[in-house]
């Protein structure tokens, strides 16, 4: 019987459309077909088929299969749920997951080779004979490759084929990745508390439910970072209309923390198997962290199946490789934005057939079309890196939970300091936990102190303050490293002309100019606008007035050469001339020694592995508590626990110097004392009395538009019929914090709902009812911002 084909196609619209399936063609779903879509044709995904009434049908009809993986059951309804929970249209979700392979990678992935048949061609011409000559010496991988080395154009290599003298081979290409041991190095050597966190790790490959692909509807009950999109079976939909509960009592809440695992009055149905499923393995800094879900990777590679581990980009070193490769023999496949087309279509391709059964990779490889997942690991799962920001606002933690789900394997959130959403959803019972409290090898965690700087303030144009100075002095004095850390990129973050007082500000954005004085620039770090650091200043013409006002990290270098000119110094932020891959080169020297003081933004504050760092000084460390942003304090307090972590991970003991003008903020004072418990009590505890997520859920709608009056019209227009039920606010329009990014003017609208209620149905339904953004007017969805 002819089939009709649902095909879900990856650009931004939300429904599939139905192509007839020409005769001799039988699609599955998942497969991957071209299809005509108006004049042109695209290559889309069967999201259905359909047998139909044979006959004529007035449908245009599938053009043909393409060679690329298909997508698997669970990856496609992981587009689906990526679609429902951000609202981001159906066919960009899928975008995300259907990366086809341009032609050379294309021929490649084909495995098909060229040789010659030793026939003589029918038609012998100059350009044949060359295609031949080249042939003659053995396989050529793929066509284009044999036209290219020849010097003559594909259609000659095509009409020695037709004629018979040259003939297509399948090829056995090389491994793309070369297969991990999992038993290249015993376990025996993890320590007493690493071998019984990975014992318990390993639990969970024979817990739970075997898969959720025979549960039916089990999706619904996904309990992700902030949300889920339907409730959680909290509440059915008729509680839609119910009023914000009220605050839970704080006695209810303090015995729910002390019982750690106790499920909370209000926790879920369904959510409890999640618990032994979803793991958060929190370990302080050098606790060993890694070498504990290495065994999880180890554990699921010996049951054949394959998994992936999810890292900040940056955190991809050729360190964190090395590690593998002593604990399993090879480094693992990569997946990252800097791979090339070709590599990234084989590994694809490796990855559908089961070959490749590690991969190590940034957020995108979360939507890679695995075969059979085993495990996933999220290492560093609190990173905010871990949003993206743009096009679909997806959380690639939130979404591997989801993966996880789907697949029927375990999910490991791995972190020294867990995002709020996870540590709440450990105490409630909803992921498991497990704690490594103690550095590995008996090592100490550094000892932190404060630098009251209302009281040891620095010398007049400086910003070390003198206690610093004497530690980095001391440290480098006695052949040790220090690390100075300071979250500004740049010379100086506002330049202010001190004739006229005019201050310089980017032309597209409502953001500060940065100088750049190695680039002699002023740089926006919104839009990238740069404009040459002017002579004499623009409004008023007068010289020698441009003043840089406070630090950026280039600034503190200036300083540090001048205090300490012998020493060798290395500057290391995002600015890093030569790229990513310089940078790692120079992440690798700094992690041998090879230099006195780093400077450097939270690029060095996060996961690396420096030896011979004994000490670390935070310059400002109220930098990030002043934004107004409620989750200010969560991400300072991260920010700071891991730089400070940095210190003392080698033989000898570290130290951290604190440089702040509020030593008895409930942050620092966390920091200070080392009580992280009580910062996440007093923490969960403020969320939940503002209805703030994970107690409550979030979205941001942000409309942009070319002129001021016009986006803030449209916002008001959305609001006035916004006509929020009991249960859900909606604040706005105002300026977003951004008011102007790349010559867009911003307004913002937030939604904030009880957690019981759907969130995304509201939108949904909202957005139904709104006007149409028109002319250049965007509305950009956010559900569960990461600043608010
Ligand atoms: P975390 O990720 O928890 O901060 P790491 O996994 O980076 O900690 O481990 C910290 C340091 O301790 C690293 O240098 C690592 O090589 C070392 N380490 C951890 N476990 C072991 C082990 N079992 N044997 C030898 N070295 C270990
Ligand atoms: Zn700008």
């Amino acid at each position: 019987m002819p089939q009709t084909a649902d095909v879900l196609i990856p650009l931004a619209l939300d429904t599939a459309y139905s192509y007839a399936v020409p005769a001799g063609l039988v699609l599955a779903e998942g497969d991957v077909v071209q299809i005509p879509l108006g004049p042109r044709e695209i290559a889309g995904v069967v999201w259905g088929v359909e047998e139909r009434a044979s006959g004529g049908s007035n449908l245009r009809p599938v053009t043909g299969l393409i060679e690329a993986p298909p997508l698997s059951e669970p990856l496609r309804r992981l587009v689906d749920w990526l679609a429902r929970y951000t609202l981001a249209p159906k066919g960009s979700a899928l975008a995300m997951a259907l990366r086809l392979p341009d032609e050379s990678a294309r021929t490649e992935t084909m495995r098909v080779g060229v040789r010659s048949s030793g026939k003589p061609p029918a038609r012998p011409t100059a350009a044949r004979a060359k295609a031949l000559a080249v042939a003659a010496d053995g396989v050529v991988r793929g066509k284009s490759t044999l036209a290219k080395e020849a010097g003559v154009s594909l259609s000659v290599v095509d009409g020695l084929i037709d004629d018979g003298a040259l003939e297509a081979v399948a090829l056995v290409p090389e491994p793309v990745a070369l297969p991990p041991d999992p038993d290249f190095l015993s376990t025996a050597h993890l320590s007493e508390a690493q071998a019984e966190a990975a014992k318990q790790l390993n639990a969970a490959f024979d817990a739970g439910p075997p898969s959720p692909r025979t549960q039916g509807e089990s999706r619904d009950d996904i309990v992700v970072g902030a949300l889920s999109p339907k409730g959680e079976g909290e509440g059915s939909s008729s509680e839609k209309t119910l009023p914000v509960a009220p605050p839970h009592h704080r006695s209810a809440r303090l015995a729910l923390d002390k019982e750690g695992s106790a499920l909370s009055p209000r926790a879920g149905r369904g959510d409890a198997h999640d618990a032994s499923r979803t793991i958060l393995l929190e370990g302080v800094t050098g606790s060993g962290k890694t070498e504990v879900y290495f065994e999880a990777v180890a554990e699921c590679v010996r049951r054949g199946r394959q998994a992936l581990v999810l890292m900040p980009e940056i955190a991809l070193t050729a360190q964190f490789l090395d590690r593998f490769a002593a604990r399993f023999g090879v480094r693992p496949a990569t997946w990252h934005s800097g791979i090339g087309g070709r590599r990234r279509e084989r590994l694809r391709a490796g990855v559908a057939a089961g070959d490749v059964s590690v991969v190590v990779g940034a957020r995108s490889a979360l939507f890679l079309p695995f075969r059979q997942l085993g495990l996933i690991v999220v290492d560093e799962e609190h990173e905010s890196a871990y949003k993206q920001e743009d096009g679909v606002h997806y959380h690639a933690r939130d979404m591997a939970v989801v993966r996880g789900k789907l697949e029927g394997c375990p999910v490991v959130l791995a972190s020294a300091t867990p995002s709020i959403e996870t540590r709440v959803n450990a105490q409630r019972g909803r992921y498991g936990r497990i704690v490594l409290p103690e550095r590995f090898g008996g090592r100490r965690l550094p000892d932190i102190t404060a630098i009251d700087m209302r009281l040891d303030k620095p010398e007049r144009g400086r910003f070390l303050a003198p206690p610093m100075v004497a530690a980095v002095k001391k440290a480098v004095a006695d052949g040790e490293q220090a690390l100075l850390f300071l979250n500004r990129r740049g010379y100086a973050p506002l330049t202010l002309c001190s004739a006229c007082g005019h201050r310089y500000q980017c032309r597209n954005c409502s953001t500060w100019l940065v100088e750049h004085r190695f680039r002699k620039a002023l740089v926006c770090h919104h839009c990238g606008y740069t404009e040459r650091k002017p002579e004499a200043c623009v409004e008023c013409g007068a010289f020698d007035h441009l003043t840089p006002c406070g630090p950026g990290v280039e600034r503190i270098a200036e300083e540090a050469a001048e205090l300490f000119p012998d020493k060798r110094i290395i500057v290391l932020s995002s600015d890093f001339p030569g790229g990513t891959e310089r940078l790692r080169q120079e992440l690798e020297a700094v992690a041998a020694g090879e230099c006195d003081i780093v400077i450097g933004t939270q690029l060095v504050a996060k996961g690396h592995n420096f030896p011979h760092l004994t000490l670390v000084g935070v310059l400002d460390a109220d930098i990030g508590l002043t934004s107004g942003d409620p989750r200010a304090a969560e991400r300072t307090f991260q920010l700071l626990q891991q730089v400070t972590g940095r210190a003392g991970r080698g033989e000898r003991p570290g130290r951290a110097l604190v440089q702040t003008f509020q030593p008895d903020h409930p942050v620092i004072a966390a920091l200070l004392s080392g009580d992280a418990e009580r910062f996440y009590e007093e923490e969960i505890a403020q969320r939940e009395n503002a209805g703030l997520p994970p107690f409550g859920r979030l979205a941001a709608l942000i409309v942009s538009a070319a002129e001021r009056e016009v986006a803030e019209a449209h916002g008001q227009a959305m609001a006035r019929v916004a006509d929020p039920p009991a249960g859900i606010m909606v604040l706005g329009p105002a300026e977003a914090p951004l008011a102007l990014i790349r010559g867009r003017y911003r307004f913002r609208l937030l939604v904030k709902t009880d957690r019981a209620i759907d969130i995304q149905s509201y939108l949904r339904d909202w957005l139904g009812r709104s006007p149409k953004p028109r002319g250049n007017v965007k509305v950009a969805i956010d559900v569960d911002p990461q600043s608010f």
